[in-house]
């Protein structure tokens, strides 16, 4: 078993409250790291963006996904995010 991730190493969302259980890996397999709004196909959405560019995409999802301004603001921070393992060595 390798390890497992109670969020999204991308995103930071709770991988149980992604509807489709976690991205997918390019053999169709599901990701355990990974949720299905950043990965799919082995491949991160939206190619290889930095921490900050991820950010702003990730606030504008939040707030069009119905988030209050503040909260998606909040939780889209880059110090927010810069523990999740995709941003690690960045
Ligand atoms: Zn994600």
């Amino acid at each position: 078993m390798g390890h497992t991730y109670k969020n999204c190493q991308s995103c930071g969302i709770p991988l149980h409250k992604d509807p489709q259980g976690g991205g997918t890996e390019r053999d169709g397999t599901k990701s355990l790291k990974y949720c299905s709004y950043c990965y799919e196909n082995g491949e991160f959405k939206g190619g290889n963006l930095t921490l900050k560019e991820f950010s702003e995409i990730s606030r504008k999802g939040m707030v069009e996904g119905g988030h209050n301004k503040s909260f998606a603001w909040l939780f889209s921070r880059p110090f927010m995010l810069g523990h999740l393992e995709r941003w690690k060595n960045k």
